[in-house]
């Protein structure tokens, strides 16, 4: 029993995921670390039991029609907690923000400085004062009416439209039209109305030419169709549409996300004529502060931002608007964040950013007796930077919070009251809490993965760095805070390119490096137009292939998983189809899929989960009430391969699989790669949705391991630790460091000085953030870097080496 003043969180009984009917108790009011390998089981406990369990309790406490709710969610697999408070999890993995937040909306600094402009901004003689909603362009009564306040137009022009004016109409001349019928069908139309469709496209009359791309006319002409296959069509009235008004409608309209991009390939952008990219109505655009309009506020720095506003003064509500402002500015610059502005958008954003955004406004937040669960705060963070992120979570805690992180950096570790250890290792071979208690009582966990990195007893082994083989070396680079610098990469190396958080290492590698070599290869049909941003380069021509291997997610819908993104889902439905029962039926491969009708469970069209929606609460996922999470229909599932059915193929874990296929070699090859960078603990089935930044990124270098290698390739990571447990870390640096062994080149974007102190060259950017940052301050090998007087690097970078 436990009293009310019993000041633990228990959990009795566990089970949740692979948990084996885990105990624990936490004490309340302290900073606890979940640690262990990935896998372990840290999640299902920080997250799946403990918030879960606290999320249900609310869901019964607001609204008793909720019960029903979490009937349909289910409760995490318990037997018992108590001593929970509420709980806010700050994590952001599965709840990502949509295309129109941005630092603004997440940390609702854009409400106030609307707030500031529509009370205490300068408007022009005579003009009524706005509402702050006027000062959004998110809403009808603020955005441009030119652009809809997107800021950009979409034009389209003869060359997007015709690509190639050598063709006649019959030929395919305009591109983008749709096909199959419908592109016939105006073809048609357009013969109806007496234009030759036979004559290639430049020879026709100008007049003629231009009318059919732009015209906003409609006609409508009786069409006979020829006879085509032999079938006999009858007469119709076909309606034309100009090539632009077929592909500003698709664009715009379309529901079909391939038909929008198809479309979206004949239009170039170009900032709005109105609001010239400010995406605001004029009379908003009229009204300034401190001298200054909105949407110039909006794109400064948040350290520019705080700039400005303390130095505007002002009267009482100004003065008192401001200084709000300013409190919370403050809080999201001491994460780190200071080199953001307010319109940068949250797509752009990387996870850590988003993270700890929300993590500042909470601090505004003032609630208190809340637990506060993250997943990783850590993550994008320079160690110089960590220190600023104690702070904060300790004040999260001072003001009487619990704050619970799972975390894989040591010295977020040792800072922490407290410390649970789930382990050993990671699925079935984990699950169980190892230690609970104070992080120093680690020292005697003999089966603990973390212990030897918590307490290291020696420092590394010197290495031997590599020599490079080659310079691949970019002049006069120009991009955001990147400003005419020269750089250069050694080939046939590894390379970790370094510096705080905003001090310009993605603009460098991610978008110029990167830009650089997909550009002089042509870029790829399905690639964003690279970003050039350089002079001059050299070298370029020593690398055959760019390998980028980023943390987007490998899909957006739960419809993408493991096995669908390596191509293992192929092999095994083949192997499916092939079984005596499914030939017997004439089930096919197409059968076996979830994302067709057929075999699917049509109620939740093969997702196994439906969305239920609530009134004042996020809307939720349920498991689907007729297939209960398989995903597809009974018939389906009485096709088993030896003995398991396609359901229950998808919920093995990697390593199971490896086991059950090793005799299918296709499979067996991409299961192997899986194992080597330490991802046998994922489900093949598991969604997309569900798998974090680093280990979507880790499947891509899996997925990539397995491709025959030609050629010298080069590798680009960013921040490939991430979610990584330093036992995983040495995992994933052997697969690298082997792709450097075999004669590739691996650049590294990275904040762990572990990987930093193993890489053979080392290019710190810096000395700060944002217009602080953007020059390289140190290169060479890293004991040199190490060395290096301006570098924030050189310190965390010493201590590494030993
Ligand atoms: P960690 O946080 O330590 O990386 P997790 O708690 O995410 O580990 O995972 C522990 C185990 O539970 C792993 O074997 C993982 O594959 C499994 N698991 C995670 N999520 C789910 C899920 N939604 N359904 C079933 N198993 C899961
Ligand atoms: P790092 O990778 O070192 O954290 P970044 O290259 O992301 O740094 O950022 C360097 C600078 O460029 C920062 O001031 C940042 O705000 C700015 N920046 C980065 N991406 C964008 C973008 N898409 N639009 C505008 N500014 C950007
Ligand atoms: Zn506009
Ligand atoms: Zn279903």
């Amino acid at each position: 029993m436990t009293s009310p003043h019993d000041p633990y969180v228990r959990v009795r009984g566990a089970r949740e995921h692979n948990l084996r009917n885990a105990d624990v108790d936490i004490p309340r009011d302290t900073l606890t670390v979940f640690t262990g390998v990935s896998g372990s089981g840290k999640s299902s406990l920080a997250f799946g039991t403990i918030y879960a369990e606290a999320q249900r309790r609310y869901f019964e406490s607001v609204a008793p029609y909720a019960r029903r709710l979490i009937h349909q969610v289910g409760a995490p697999a318990v037997g018992e907690v108590t001593g929970l408070p509420p709980a806010v999890s700050l994590e952001q993995r599965r709840s990502a923000p949509g295309a129109r937040s941005s630092v603004g909306t997440v940390t609702t600094l854009s409400n106030s400085l609307r707030m500031l402009f529509s009370r205490a901004g300068d408007y022009p003689e005579g003009a009524e004062r706005l509402d702050s909603d006027a000062f959004s362009p998110n809403t009808a009564a603020g955005a441009c009416p030119r652009c809809h306040g997107l800021g950009r137009v979409h034009r389209t022009s003869e060359e997007l439209l015709v690509p190639d004016p050598g063709l006649s109409i019959r030929e395919g001349a305009i591109a983008a039209w749709p096909g199959a019928w419908q592109g016939k069908n105006l073809r048609d139309v357009l013969d109806a109305l007496g234009h030759d469709v036979d004559r290639p496209w430049r020879e026709l009359d100008p007049a003629d030419r231009e009318w059919i791309l732009f015209t906003d006319e409609q006609p409508v002409v009786t069409v006979h169709p020829v006879r085509e296959a032999g079938r006999i069509q009858r007469p119709y009235q076909g309606t034309y549409m100009s090539a632009r008004r077929y592909v500003m409608h698709t664009f715009a309209d379309s529901k079909s996300a391939t038909l929008r991009a198809k479309a979206e390939r004949f239009l170039s952008s170009e900032p709005c004529p109105v609001c010239g990219g400010s995406r605001l109505r004029p009379e908003a655009m009229a009204v300034t502060f401190a001298g200054r309009t909105i949407a110039e506020l909006a794109g400064l720095a948040l350290t520019e931002l705080a700039g400005v506003l303390a130095a505007a003064g002002g009267d009482g509500t100004a003065r008192v608007l401001t200084a709000d402002l300013l409190a919370r500015i403050g809080t999201v610059n001491e994460l780190g964040l200071g080199y953001l502005s307010l319109d940068r958008t949250a797509p752009t954003l990387s996870s850590g950013e988003l993270q700890r955004l929300r993590l500042a406004t909470q601090l505004r937040a003032g609630l208190f007796g809340v637990v506060y669960v993250l997943d990783e705060p850590s993550a994008g963070l320079h160690p110089a930077d960590t220190e600023a992120l104690l702070a904060v979570l300790g004040r999260l805690k001072e003001a009487g919070n619990t704050v619970f992180v799972v975390e894989h950096q040591m010295d977020v570790v040792r800072r922490a009251d407290w410390l649970v250890d789930v382990g050993p290792l990671a699925g079935e071979h984990g699950g169980r809490v190892l230690h609970s208690g104070p992080p120093a009582g680690l020292a005697g966990v003999a089966d603990s993965a973390t212990r030897r990195f918590l307490f290291p007893d020696a420092p590394p082994a010197p290495r031997e760095v590599r020599a490079p083989s080659g310079w691949l070396r970019l002049f006069g680079v120009e991009r955001h805070n990147v400003r005419g610098v020269d750089a250069a990469f050694p080939l046939g190396v590894f390379t970790a390119v370094t510096g705080v958080s905003g001090s310009g290492k993605s603009t460098l590698v991610g978008q110029v490096l990167a830009g650089a070599l997909v550009d002089r290869r042509g870029a790829a049909e399905d690639q964003e137009r690279p970003v050039i941003g350089y002079a001059r380069a050299e070298g370029l021509e020593a690398v055959d292939r760019l390998v980028q291997v980023d943390q987007r997610p490998i899909g957006r819908t739960p419809r993408s998983n493991l096995a669908t993104y390596t191509g293992l889902f192929d092999v095994v439905r083949k192997l499916f189809a092939a079984t005596p029962l499914a030939r017997e039926r004439g089930y096919r491969a197409g059968r076996f899929s979830f994302n067709v009708t057929g075999g699917r469970c049509e109620t939740c069209q093969g997702e196994g989960f439906v969305s239920v929606e609530l009134l004042f609460l996020p809307s939720t996922y349920a498991p689907c009430p007729d297939c209960h999470g398989a995903r597809y229909n009974p018939e389906t599932l009485e096709v088993t391969l030896r003995g398991l059915d396609i359901a229950q193929v998808l919920d093995l874990t990697v390593e199971s699989a490896a086991g059950f296929f090793a005799e299918t070699p296709a499979a067996a090859r991409s299961l192997g790669t899986l194992l080597d960078v330490g991802l046998g603990y994922l489900r093949l089935g598991q969604p997309a949705t569900e798998l974090s930044g680093g280990e979507a990124q880790r499947i891509k270098l899996a997925a990539e391991l397995q491709r025959a290698r030609r050629g010298h390739t080069l590798y680009l990571l960013d921040e490939p630790t991430t979610g990584l447990h330093p036992a995983d870390v040495e995992v994933l640096m052997r697969q690298l460091h082997g792709l450097v062994e075999a004669g590739s080149t691996v650049v590294v974007v990275e904040h762990d000085m572990a990987v930093v102190a193993g890489a053979d060259w080392v290019i710190d950017l810096g000395p700060g953030g944002g217009d602080r940052g953007g020059r390289v301050v140190a290169e060479g090998p890293p004991v040199a870097v190490a060395e290096a007087p301006e570098s924030r690097t050189a310190g965390y970078l010493r201590a590494a080496l030993g």
